[in-house]
Formats: C-alpha cells, structure tokens, sequence
C-alpha cells in the first residue's frame, strides 16, 4: 500500500480570481494507490490543474490535485515522453532540455497543466498544428471504480477520452508525442491596415508556423506575431509581401502594457518554451485580473466572421483588453473545437469587471452565431454547445460507461452538457 498524501485547504478560486470554487476539500494523493482509494470513497470529486480555466469546469464538491505525480520519462529513443499529471509545460521543458526534446507547439504561456490543458483543448496556432491534445498518444487515467486504464491511439475509446474535461476518470499522465528541440524566433509586425484584416487574415496566418494576429477591433494598428524554427523556410519574403515590417521595440499583446514579462522578440533565437509562448516561464503571466472568451468556426468563415467583428467592435471596447486570432488544424477528437474542421480561432481577453466582459461576449456570440462557433471549454460563454459536437452523444455514452455514478459530474457538467 502507497501512502495517502494531504488533504490541503482548498483553493477558492480559478488563477483568475474571477471564477469562485466551492470545494470542500481539495486531496493530493501521495500515489496511485492513494488516489485508487479516494476515487473509491468520494461521492463527488472534480481533478483540478492549475486552474487557469474562465469558468465552473473544475468545480465541485472536492476536488483532486496531482502535484505528486510529476515524473517524466523519455520513451522510444525521444519519439514520446510520458508526463506525469501533476506537470506543468514549463516543468516539462525543463525536464525535457536535457535530452534535446520539445514539443511542436504550446499554448500562449507555459505555466499551464499539462492535464487541465489536454482536457479542454488547449492550444497554440499553426495552420498545420493541431491543439496539444493531438500531442497526446496514450491517456493513463484511474477511473472511479478504482480501475486503471490506459487508452491508446488507435483504441475505440481513443478520440473520446483525450478531450476529457475531467469527466471520465482522473489523468496521472499522458504519452506526447516528442519533437527534437531546435531553436525558435519570433516578431511582431505592427499592421495598420485595419480595414483590410479580414481578407488578408489567411495570408497572415500562413506566415509563420505558428501566427496570432492580436486586434482591438477598432483603427488602432493589429500586431502580427509571427514565430518560427530554426530549419523553417524564412518567413521573411512573405510578410514583405504584405507591406509588414517587424517592430524594433518589444510589445505586449495588451496595448500599453509592459512587454518584460513576454518572450523575446526581434528575431533573437532562444528555446521553444521561450518563444513559442507569448509569455516567459517563471514570470506571472497577462493581465493578472481577467476573463478570457475563445470561439472556434471553420476556417473558411475566418474573413466574415472577422468583418463581422469589426462592426461590433465599438460594442466591445469597454470590456476588452485585447483580441487574438488563431488558426489550427483539424482533427477526429470527439470533443475537440477542432474535430472535423480546420478552424479560425476568435480570442478575447476582457476586463474582470464580470458585468461587462459577459454582455460582451454576449455580443461576441451574437456576431459569430452565422458561423456555428465552438466555445473553448475553458472559458466564459453562454452559448448552448450540445448541437455543435456530433460525437457529444457518443461522449455521453462513454461517460455513462466510465463514471457511471457521476462521480466526477459537477455543477459545469449539469449545466452545459446534461
Ligand atoms: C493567462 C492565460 C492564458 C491562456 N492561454 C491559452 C492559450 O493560449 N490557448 C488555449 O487554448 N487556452 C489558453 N488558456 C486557457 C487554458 O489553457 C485552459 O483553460 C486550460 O484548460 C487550463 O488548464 P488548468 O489545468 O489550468 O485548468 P483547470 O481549471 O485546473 O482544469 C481544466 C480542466 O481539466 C480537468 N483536469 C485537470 N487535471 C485533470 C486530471 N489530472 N485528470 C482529469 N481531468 C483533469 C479539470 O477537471 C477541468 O475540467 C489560457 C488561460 C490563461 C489563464
């Protein structure tokens, strides 16, 4: 018998401080055995990361945090490594630096869970990059009946079980796919053709291999931020094609706001965990005080739904601090915003003021609802999303099957998927 870690006092609320929690008791099993019992024994149990989600997903009755199972282990001569639950990317890619490791792509900071990241979808940008849950090749997870499973690509329930969100067991790791690290670059080039945004946004997004065009939806100039390996085709001759120059001083993606914090820019080469993030590992991250909105279309309604945007966008600028634009490649998991369909993804981040960042994206929705957008299920939205997915029956299913008590079924559950 393993031992049976700490029952520690449970966090109140999402990183954010927007989200509040509810959580009676929050668990850190010492081991696998430990967590076999508590899954066992608990009525009500939610797995929590790093609770960088905008909304209720994580809450409920209790909750359980794996910040004992944090080992890595290369696997296959570095085609994979297997991560344990309790990491975040920033710990992985120190574990991964010496073995010349990395992953192809990341979200806009480090500091997330690797777990809570492949549970909702996460992702960064690349018209040829899927979101980190396509990383994934195995999913070890303890269901509540105290089972262990592992699910791999390629299994029945494989495209079901990695988009998770908690809902079918708890996660003690994953195997990722592995790429060898080479060095990245990145710039950002101030574009101040406003109007012509929505038609050039594919062009944009095809610059680099991983692009985010960041806009406030009114005349200001849109900052293109463009990263790229060592090993790529230089993306230079292209976004002098457009007209676009990179910028000679760093920038934040929130107008105004101190870029210290943010990876290095101006074409310098460093890590992949140092520039494919906006953010550096080790800093606290964006605007702190914040609620963030996502939508994903298909790609091809990438220029309506942006023009569409641009004449909402005085209904917006109140709440917003500032807007991302993503593409990322399609894929077959059941819950991903991605499954089926290359998508254009719509992001938002709004002021923390609860009253106006939900009557924007009230509006947001309104504007995008032509497009049939796919929320990120890790943030704020109000839209009704069981028509979107055509496998959620098929999800539901393997829920029933999995967690057949609910076990792992909170207030977020009941409200959005039920
Ligand atoms: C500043 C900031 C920047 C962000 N940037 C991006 C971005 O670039 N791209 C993007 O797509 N998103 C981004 N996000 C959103 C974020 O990536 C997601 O919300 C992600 O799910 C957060 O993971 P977490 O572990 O912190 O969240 P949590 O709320 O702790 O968990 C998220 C979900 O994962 C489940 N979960 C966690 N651990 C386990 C486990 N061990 N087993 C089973 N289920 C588990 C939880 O139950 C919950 O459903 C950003 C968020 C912030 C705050």
């Amino acid at each position: 018998m393993g031992g049976c870690g700490v029952t520690t006092t449970p966090r109140r609320s999402s990183w954010s401080g927007t989200v509040p929690y509810h959580f009676a008791a929050e668990h850190r099993p010492a081991d696998l055995d430990a967590l076999r019992r508590l899954v066992t024994t608990t009525p009500r149990l939610r797995p929590v990361g790093t609770g960088h989600t905008f909304n209720d997903v994580a809450d409920g009755a209790e909750a359980v945090a794996l910040t004992a199972f944090d080992t890595v282990d290369v696997l296959d001569d570095g085609a994979a490594v297997r991560v344990g639950a309790g990491l975040t990317h920033a710990r992985l890619a120190e574990e991964l630096a010496p073995h010349g490791l990395a992953l192809a792509n990341l979200a806009s900071l480090p500091h997330l869970n690797v777990a809570g990241a492949v549970a909702t979808a996460t992702h960064g940008s690349g018209t040829r990059t899927g979101n980190l849950a396509t990383q994934v090749r195995a999913v070890e997870l303890v269901l509540t009946s105290g089972d262990v499973a592992t699910v791999r690509r390629g299994d029945p329930d494989f495209d079901g079980v990695v988009v998770n969100l908690g809902l079918l067991g708890v996660v003690t790791a994953l195997e990722l796919d592995a790429v060898p690290a080479v060095d990245h670059r990145q710039v950002v080039l101030p574009d101040a053709d406003v109007a012509s945004l929505p038609d050039r946004l594919a062009d944009l997004h095809r610059l680099g291999r991983s692009v985010s065009v960041f806009t406030r939806w009114d005349d200001a100039p849109s900052h293109v931020w463009v990263k790229w390996r060592d090993g790529d085709p230089d993306p230079a001759p292209g976004w002098e094609t457009l007209g676009l120059a990179p910028a000679t001083e760093e920038l934040h993606p929130i107008p105004g706001l101190d870029p210290v914090h943010c990876t290095a820019q101006q074409g310098v080469p460093g890590p992949w965990v140092e520039r494919l993030p906006h953010f550096r590992p080790g800093f606290l991250p964006s605007a702190g005080d914040e609620v963030q909105s996502e939508y994903h279309l298909a790609a091809e309604h990438g220029p309506a739904a942006a023009r569409a945007l641009q004449e909402v966008g005085h209904l917006l600028d109140s709440a917003l601090l500032t807007s991302e634009i993503r593409a990322i490649a399609a894929d077959e998991l059941w819950l991903s915003p991605q499954s089926g369909q290359d998508t254009c993804s719509f992001h938002f981040t709004w002021t923390a003021d609860l009253t106006l960042s939900s009557a924007a994206a009230l509006v947001v929705e309104h504007a995008l609802a032509p497009f049939a957008p796919r929320p990120h299920w890790g943030k704020h939205f109000a839209l009704d999303v069981r028509g979107l997915y055509p496998r959620l029956p098929d999800f539901e299913a393997l829920r029933r099957r999995l967690d057949p008590d609910g076990v792992l079924a909170g207030p977020w559950y009941d409200r959005v998927l039920a």
